[in-house]
Formats: C-alpha cells, sequence, structure tokens
C-alpha cells in the first residue's frame, strides 16, 4: 500500500509481487528510500529541542562570537598585539570580552569556545559558560580536530575528530553546551578543489552533524572556501554552489534534521589577491543566489564567517546581504572571530587598565553586526582605522 501511494506514477495498481522487469529493478533500487523514516534518527522531543536551540541563536538581529580560537591560532592573534601567548593571558582576553554588560545579549545570541576556555573561570571564580548563559547566550564548542592532508591531491585536506565523536558531545553537552562546529577548508586553485575534496569534507560534516545531533547539539556546518588565491567573484560563486550542493546531499543521506543546524559559510568575494574589487551589493547578490540555489529553507539560519575580511567589510556586506533583493527564506546573521574581536585585541593590549575600552570596542561590533543582521546598519564614516585593516591570514586556520 505504501508503496502505492508513494510511487502512483511506476505502478499505480501493482502489490511489489506483481512488478516484472525493469519496473521491478526501480522497485529494489528506491526501496531503502522508503524505508529510511522506519528508523528515525531522532525522537520528536529532539528534535524540538535542537530546533529551538538554534531559532535561540539566530533570532532577531543575533548572531554568534567565535571565541574558539585553538591556542596555536590565539598565539598567532597575541602575537600581533606583543603579548605572550600563555593560559593566563588567554583567559584574561575571553574574560574580558565574556563580562561585557548584559546588554549585549541583543546582539550575540551564541558563543563559541575553544575546549580550554569552556572550562576556565573569571577572577571571581565563575565559571565563564555559566557567565555568558546567564546572560541568555547559548554556549557553543569547536568539535572538530585540525586538518589532515588528502593523499593524491594538491595539498588539499579533510578534517579529523570523528572518532570519539559521541562521548565527547555527550560530555560537552552535561557540562553546559547546546552546540558545536566543525570547519571544513576548501581552497580555490590548480585542480582545487577536487572532487575528492568536496565529497570526503561534505561526509565528514554530514557524519558530525548527525552525532551532534544524536547528543542534543546543534551542529554548525562549516564548509568554508578560503579566499586565498586571485579568482574573481564568479569562480568562487560556482566553487560554493558545488560544496554547498554536495553538503546538503551528504546532510539528507546522513538523516540530519535540517531545522536542527545552521550553516556557516564564506560570504561569495573574489579572492585576496584578485585585482579587481566589488562592491557589497555585488558581493551579497552573488552570496544569496548561491544560497538561494543549494540551502534548503527549512535551515532556520546562516551564520557567515568573516575569512580575513575588515570588521568594517564584514559588517557592510552583511548588512547588503540582508537587503538583498531575493528571496531570504533563513536569518542571515554572522558567527565572526577576527571580524569581532580585531580592534578589542588591539584596545586590549595585554593590560588589565584598558578593559574597559577593550570591552567598548567588542560592542562596537557586535552592535554593528546586530543591525547588519536585519539590513539596518548605518555606516558612519567613522569605525576607526582598527576596524578598517585587512584581516587576512593565508591558509587561514583555526
Ligand atoms: P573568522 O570570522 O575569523 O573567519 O572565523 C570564524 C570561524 O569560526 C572560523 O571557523
Amino acid at each position: 500500500m505504501r508503496l502505492q501511494v508513494l510511487y502512483p506514477l511506476c505502478h499505480p495498481d501493482k502489490t511489489p509481487d506483481d512488478i516484472e522487469g525493469s519496473t521491478r529493478f526501480w522497485y529494489h533500487f528506491r526501496r531503502p528510500i522508503t524505508m529510511a523514516h522506519r528508523f528515525p534518527a531522532l525522537t520528536p522531543e529532539q528534535k524540538k529541542e535542537l530546533s529551538d536551540i538554534a531559532k535561540r541563536i539566530v533570532a532577531d538581529g543575533k548572531g554568534i562570537l567565535a571565541a574558539d580560537e585553538s591556542v596555536g591560532t590565539m598565539g598567532n592573534r597575541l602575537q600581533r598585539i606583543k603579548v605572550e601567548n600563555t593560559e593566563e593571558n588567554r583567559r584574561q582576553f575571553r574574560e574580558i570580552l565574556f563580562t561585557v554588560d548584559k546588554s549585549i545579549n541583543q546582539s550575540i545570541g551564541g558563543v563559541i569556545l575553544f575546549h580550554e576556555t569552556l572550562y576556565q573561570k573569571d577572577s571571581q571564580g565563575k565559571w565563564f559558560r555559566d557567565i555568558l548563559k546567564e546572560k541568555g547566550i547559548v554556549v557553543g564548542i569547536k568539535l572538530d580536530q585540525g586538518a589532515a592532508p588528502l593523499a593524491g591531491t594538491n595539498q588539499e585536506t579533510t578534517i579529523q575528530g570523528l572518532d570519539g565523536l559521541s562521548q565527547r558531545c555527550a560530555q560537552y553537552k552535561k557540562d553546559g553546551c547546546d552546540f558545536g562546529k566543525w570547519r571544513a577548508v576548501l581552497k580555490i586553485g590548480d585542480h582545487c578543489p577536487s572532487n575528492l575534496a568536496i565529497q570526503e569534507n561534505a561526509n565528514a560534516l554530514a557524519r558530525y552533524a548527525s552525532i551532534c545531533q544524536q547528543n542534543g547539539l546543534v551542529p554548525i556546518v562549516e564548509p568554508e572556501v578560503i579566499p586565498d588565491g586571485d579568482h574573481d567573484l564568479e569562480h568562487c560563486q560556482y566553487v560554493s554552489e558545488k560544496v554547498l550542493a554536495a553538503v546538503y546531499k551528504a546532510l539528507s543521506d546522513h538523516h540530519v534534521y535540517l531545522e536542527g543546524t545552521l550553516l556557516k559559510p564564506n560570504m561569495v568575494t573574489a579572492g585576496h589577491a584578485c585585482p579587481k574589487k566589488y562592491t557589497p551589493e555585488q558581493v551579497a547578490m552573488a552570496t544569496v543566489t548561491t544560497l538561494h540555489r543549494t540551502v534548503p529553507a527549512a535551515v532556520p539560519g546562516i551564520c557567515f564567517l568573516s575569512g580575513g575580511m575588515s570588521e568594517e567589510d564584514a559588517t557592510l556586506n552583511l548588512n547588503a546581504i540582508n537587503l538583498c533583493p531575493l528571496p531570504k527564506p533563513w536569518k542571515l546573521s554572522f558567527s565572526y572571530g577576527r571580524a569581532l574581536q580585531a580592534s578589542a585585541l588591539s584596545a586590549w593590549g595585554g593590560k588589565a587598565a584598558n578593559k574597559k575600552a577593550t570591552q567598548e570596542a567588542f560592542v562596537k561590533r557586535a552592535l554593528a553586526n546586530g543591525q547588519a543582521a536585519k539590513g539596518q546598519y548605518i555606516h558612519s564614516g567613522s569605525s576607526g582605522s582598527a576596524a578598517s585593516q585587512s584581516l587576512f591570514v593565508p591558509s587561514y586556520t583555526y
């Protein structure tokens, strides 16, 4: 009966036993698809929890602070401001960010932490995660464990961290996390991205997303096409569409519940070394066209990474994306690392006395991006030189 309902055009009056020849082939070929719903990946309660978390993170005008730099990446940031990369210095900077006024929760819906930070406290002995939760901010955790080479490719990579992931997710959930992040890296260049890199990374992202959801964490799915290279906007759009199409095919194959996920893509931009420059409106049109062609409307939110853009460019582009005159069935917001922290880091300079200036710099970018997430950012022309500086890092790792 079920087959007759699902495939009336193939065999309107027949039961499987009546089916002959090529029709029987199609029946067997398609049967696994009809079986999947008999083994539901998630209960209705699990789905509701995941979808509620995802919606909270990207509620109107809210985005994510990606403060999950690994020890090495944070070291590079601290080196730029001539501060030693010690656990205490990393803790102090993050304490300043997390202890800003509660009103930050109007523009920050979630914060992604690195393992070390999840288990750190402020100077009064309070867990960072509790400080964030008391502000109504959802706590997330970086789950990928770095890149591994894909042999036989032009230095492409896949991402490690699937072994033991379920246990790690279960522990992080107990310790207060409600979402996870996994960043896969695809590059544009000679023979890149290869079909192997696209498929392998899409599959790993889907496997990660499925494991997260089993453990009550909303997966942030991050297939980043990095901006290294001199390619133009059209080429980035072509590649981004191929990558996202593969990711959503893999998520479907892995029975991932899209309503309980968030996407974290690159904006579609020209390569960092491209001689041609594009306006925020051109970036916005290429980006939303790409998403419109590849990302199902069931996905509640798309939170862009800043990918080395200056703080101000990241805000202007997000604003233009939200003003783009194409259908936009998802929330279009931010999950910025560099573009939310660069001026704050410079203002801090490793000195406790600069706490107020550091917090002001951070709040300023958070508010600007919150407005951009609603298409309401008005560039005042006084962002300061730090906000206009490119934050590009070649072959960026996180
Ligand atoms: P950027 O915004 O600095 O590109 O980083 C965001 C991030 O979380 C990368 O995984």
